[in-house]
Formats: C-alpha cells, sequence, structure tokens
C-alpha cells in the first residue's frame, strides 16, 4: 500500500470500532494511537474471567447481515474461526417455555393465532401485506419509519394481536415505561440484522471459535499494543485553527497532551459532546446483565425471551451458542438437561 500523508490519528476508545478505525488508518498509511479509558481492550465486548468460563462482559454474536465484520475477520486470518451455529430461540409465557425454531414448534406455539403467525413471518421477510396485497420495497428505507412509534407501526403493518401477544412483552422488558417512545425503524433494524433462518432448524447466528477475544487480539496485534494506552481517559480536544492538534488525556491522576492531526471519538455520542461540545441529541437506556455461573446447564434454549413479571427480560444460555473447542465441550456432556418444570421453579425461587 502507498502512503500519502502520515497524519498522526488520535483514537479515543479501544473497543470493536476504535480498534477497527485504527487498522483501517494504518493500512490507509496513517500513525494511530488509541486511548482506552479502563483497563481492558475491547469495550462492550472485551473478555473477562468468571468462576467459570472467560466470557465477553456483554454477550455477543454475529447475524448474517454483518458483512462487514466478517471481512475485517477474514483481513486478520481469522476467516475460518468465524463458525455459524443454530441460536436456539423460545419464549417464556405463563410458566410455559415454547420453543420458537422449527416450522412445527412455531405452528405449535398457542399464544398466537395462525393468520398472525402468518402475517408475523411476512414482516420477518420484509413483505408487507396491507390490503392483501404484497409489496417487497416497503422497509427497504429504514429511515422512513424513523418518525413511526413502534406499536403504530405494528398494529398498522400487520395486526394488534401480534403487538399485544407477542410484540408488547417484548418491549416493556426492553425499554419499560418508555417503550412508547421506540421508533419503528429500530425495530425494523432488528429484522434485518436478525433476519436469517434456517428453515428447518431456526435461526443462524455467528460466534468465533474461541470468543471474540480472537478478533480483539488479532486486531491488538495488528494495530501493535503499543499504540494502544489503557488507563487513558480522555478529557479534552485543542484545536488551532479549527483542527484538532492535541488530544488531552489522564491518567493516573495525570493530565498528558499528545499531539495529533486528527482525532476519532470511537465512544459513546456523549463522549463525543464532552469533547467537542457537538450536540448529538441521543438519549441512552442502559442494560444491566447479570452473569451467573452454572454448574449445571438450566435449559435447552441459548435465547429465552420472558414474558414475565421476572426482573428481566431474556435469559440467556450463553454456552449453548458458545461450544468452546476444548474443556467445557467434555464436561458438558455429563450436564443434566433442566426441564421446562424446573426452569418455572427457578422463576419462582427467585420472586
Ligand atoms: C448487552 C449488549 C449486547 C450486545 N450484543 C451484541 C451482539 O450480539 N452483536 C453485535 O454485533 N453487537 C452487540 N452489541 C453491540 C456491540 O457491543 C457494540 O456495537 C460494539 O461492541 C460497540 O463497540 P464500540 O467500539 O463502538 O463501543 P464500546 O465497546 O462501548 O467501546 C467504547 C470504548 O470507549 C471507551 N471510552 C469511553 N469514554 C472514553 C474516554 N473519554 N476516553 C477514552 N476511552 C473512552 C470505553 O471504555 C470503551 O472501551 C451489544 C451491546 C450490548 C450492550
Amino acid at each position: 500500500m502507498t502512503r500519502t500523508t502520515t497524519d498522526t490519528v488520535g483514537i479515543v476508545g479501544g473497543g470493536i470500532a476504535g480498534l477497527a478505525a485504527a487498522h483501517r488508518l494504518q493500512r490507509a498509511g496513517h500513525d494511530v494511537r488509541i486511548f482506552e479509558a479502563s483497563s481492558s481492550i475491547g469495550g462492550l465486548a472485551a473478555t473477562y474471567e468468571t468462576a467459570g468460563n472467560p466470557i465477553e462482559k456483554f454477550y455477543h454474536h454475529l447475524s448474517k447481515s454483518e458483512h462487514t465484520i466478517v471481512e475485517l475477520a477474514s483481513q486478520l486470518g481469522l476467516g475460518t474461526a468465524v463458525e455459524w451455529r443454530v441460536g436456539k430461540n423460545a419464549y417464556y409465557v405463563d410458566g410455559e417455555v415454547h420453543p420458537l425454531d422449527k416450522p412445527w414448534e412455531i405452528l405449535a406455539y398457542p399464544h398466537m393465532s395462525l393468520y398472525d403467525k402468518v402475517r408475523l413471518a411476512l414482516l420477518t421477510k420484509e413483505i408487507d401485506l396491507r390490503r392483501g396485497v404484497p409489496k417487497f420495497d416497503t422497509y427497504d428505507d429504514i429511515e422512513a419509519f424513523e418518525e413511526m412509534p413502534v406499536k403504530e407501526f405494528i398494529v398498522e403493518h400487520t395486526t394488534r394481536g401480534i403487538y399485544e401477544n407477542f410484540f408488547e412483552p417484548l418491549l416493556d422488558a426492553k425499554f419499560g415505561d418508555r417503550k412508547d417512545e421506540v421508533s419503528a425503524a429500530w425495530l425494523l433494524g432488528r429484522v434485518k440484522f436478525r433476519g436469517e433462518r434456517d428453515l428447518l432448524r431456526g435461526e443462524i447466528l455467528g460466534y468465533f471459535d474461541g470468543g471474540f477475544a480472537r478478533l480483539i487480539d488479532a486486531l491488538i496485534e495488528a494495530v501493535g499494543r503499543e499504540n494502544i494506552t489503557t488507563g487513558a481517559r480522555a478529557t479534552d480536544i485543542e484545536l488551532s485553527g479549527g483542527q484538532a492538534r492535541r488530544l488531552v488525556t489522564e491518567r493516573n491522576g495525570e493530565k498528558e497532551r499528545h499531539d495529533v492531526d486528527h482525532v476519532i471519538v470511537a465512544a459513546m455520542p456523549n463522549v463525543l459532546e464532552e469533547l467537542t461540545g457537538y450536540s448529538c441529541d441521543i438519549e441512552f437506556q442502559g442494560t444491566v446483565c447479570s452473569v451467573l455461573s452454572l454448574e449445571e446447564s438450566l435449559m435447552d434454549t441459548y435465547w429465552l425471551n420472558i414474558a414475565d413479571e421476572a426482573p428481566f427480560g431474556v435469559l440467556i444460555e450463553y454456552e449453548r451458542l458458545r461450544w468452546l473447542p476444548s474443556g467445557p465441550r467434555s464436561s458438558r456432556r455429563g450436564r443434566r438437561r433442566r426441564e421446562p418444570a424446573a426452569l418455572r421453579e427457578s422463576f419462582r425461587a427467585r420472586r
């Protein structure tokens, strides 16, 4: 690759976005320096030690629609490390676990009419059946739905039954009393993100053999550990003539100034606001993920949506997707599978 200018780019944030930006900029011939506030690299997808296996701080999988990250993995020599697996889904309603992967499981689901199931299936295939005539391009432009509340969209584009019996409990669990503020564009984004299904087995999800740590480690190696400073919180960008000249960080209580030609903020929009004053006007809602290390498997499902008074909306048995290449796989063989009744008891015990 030919180098044109050698600008130094300061990058705020050592999550996947910061690391990937650094990697691309280096390939384009620039010098990069990443400043990460925390002591570990990888952001939300960083791996940490637990009482069981080391896992990502927040569950992570890939969807078949995520071509960019798969291409990045290939560039880093990890093309064969991305494994596509069935991520089993189920819905917990009225004390019962209802698997929703295979066509006959979906047909057997008792909380929706057959008509509603067909309309929901059409929506997931992005087919608009309003007025009885199938249209295939209605949902291509997600931005066109940004101003439409998700409830209005679902009721108008499918049925009230689908909203009340399928989506509303999920929206309650995810957004609580702010669910009416959620845009239809969010839902359509999810449909596009999690759309790929194997007709006979269920949703296909990607996971790195050995976890997302493989991707983070490969990015760190590509970028060069010497170009990444951890424990360094960016606090200011000094400008001259409208251009970034210095990135100010705080490390161990000491301020440090770094000469830069450009700055990329690869952190939450509020960090961009604090550093530049540029108003992002994006509201946040926090997410809490509790991790429990269990000695035995709790359920036969990767992703269990919960329509219940339980204080959480999703129960994820991460090992159902992870299938690490060694160690846990053998111990899993001896694991007892808990039947739905046992799961129900676990819920009762928690209340
Ligand atoms: C619960 C949960 C589950 C998710 N699951 C998936 C999934 O399955 N698949 C998927 O594709 N995506 C998933 N995501 C989204 C995905 O995690 C993020 O899109 C991606 O990891 C974000 O990477 P990032 O680099 O943009 O940000 P982050 O990972 O948030 O990294 C930003 C970094 O910036 C650092 N930082 C912040 N402020 C400063 C500062 N002032 N100075 C220096 N550093 C700073 C932070 O410490 C952090 O390390 C999930 C997100 C959550 C919350």
